[in-house]
């Protein structure tokens, strides 16, 4: 069975710090949501509080339309994989995943039945009765996914756990992780700061930002459609270009984009100033008037050469809130 989950203007302050104003969130069944933002912006906070470690000032955490909010952390059938992983050091691998059933009261028959079943599944068979301290980083962090995942937790949290693996172990993790998720059909709520693990990861992804979810969406709807003008610089490997309204008559306003036409284009003209290479890619730099703009492309062009382009599709800003999409086709219907 699949569970989901609804947070409900959550409110959290550490002394005069308010970290999370009024959060509101819905998770659905069987979803892969990821929680993004930079460090700092209450991500872990706001997990800490859901499975109650942490006590919230205000709001509800409902779990398939039930109040959960005041139940005790291990009432709460929410699971969490910490960043540190968290490992009682002074168990084997076996201890560590079984002590959730033996302090669930659990037969010691099966709790074997279950440690075995889940450490086949996370292929940790081998290292169960090893110290865990003296497991690989990746050995680790697939234990403290196994010791969450035998309580069979009605929800899953994940506060950035791959973080503290080097880049081939994380980019297999993170394949396997998906896998397990869609196999199990859980849902999985993960916390990261890094935006290749949410695009790769995510059925939805939630920008947290300022107290609040500033966005939330599929992440080609926030790097293409960003809801704020905050989002579209926080957003992709290079932020979204932001020119004076001006430029394409809407005075007042910015303009927001990322894709362009090279071609035979003539909206923006500008001067390039620097050129990056990226895996077949160009990231072309230049300035247009008093606005910087990086594109992507594979035309090859050289620093100090003029370029004029036209926008595949654009957004206008009003006082940094998305007012309206402009795809060209329809742009150019409007201006003749
Ligand atoms: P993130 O996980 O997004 O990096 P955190 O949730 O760890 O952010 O922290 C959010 C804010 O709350 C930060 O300003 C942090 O300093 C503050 N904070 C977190 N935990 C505590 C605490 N126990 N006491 C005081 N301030 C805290
Ligand atoms: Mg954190």
């Amino acid at each position: 069975m699949t569970h989901k989950m609804e947070l409900i203007n959550l409110k959290k302050s550490y002394n005069s710090v308010k970290v999370l104003k009024n959060l509101n969130l819905n998770v659905n069944e069987g979803e892969f949501l990821v929680i993004l933002g930079p460090s700092g912006e209450g991500k872990s906070t706001l997990l800490r509080t859901i499975v109650g470690i942490e006590p919230l000032d205000g709001g509800k955490v409902m779990v398939d339309g039930k109040d959960v909010t005041n139940k005790p952390p291990n009432k709460k059938n929410i699971a969490m994989v910490f960043q540190n992983y968290a490992l009682y050091p002074n168990m084997t691998v076996y201890e560590n995943i079984a002590f959730p059933l033996k302090m669930a009261g659990m037969n010691r028959t099966e709790i074997k039945t279950k440690v075995d079943d889940v450490a086949k599944l996370l292929k940790i068979e081998d290292v169960l009765n090893k110290n865990a301290t003296r497991l690989s980083g990746g050995q680790k962090q697939r234990v403290a996914i196994a010791r969450a995942l035998v309580r069979k937790p009605a929800l899953f949290l994940l506060d950035e756990p791959l973080s503290n693996l080097d880049a081939r172990v994380r980019y297999t993790s993170r394949q396997e992780l998906k896998r397990l998720q869609r196999e199990l059909n859980y849902t999985f709520i993960y916390v990261t700061h890094d935006q290749l693990e949410a695009s790769n990861l995510a059925d939805r992804v939630a920008v947290l930002h300022d107290g609040v979810v500033e966005q939330i969406g599929t992440y080609n709807d926030l790097y293409e459609k960003p809801a704020t003008k905050w989002v579209g610089d926080f957003i992709g490997a290079y932020p979204m270009n932001f020119i004076d309204g001006n430029v394409l008559d809407y005075p007042g306003k910015i303009i927001g984009f990322r894709s362009v036409w090279t071609a035979n284009g003539d909206a923006i003209k500008a001067k390039i100033n620097l050129i990056e290479n990226s895996e077949g890619n160009y990231y072309v730099h230049c300035t247009s008037g008093d606005d910087n703009i990086v594109i992507k492309t594979k035309d090859q062009y050289s620093i100090g050469d003029d370029i004029s382009f036209d926008l595949t599709r654009f957004n206008i800003y009003n006082d940094g809130i998305l007012e309206d999409v402009k795809l060209i086709e329809d742009y150019k219907k409007e201006v003749p």
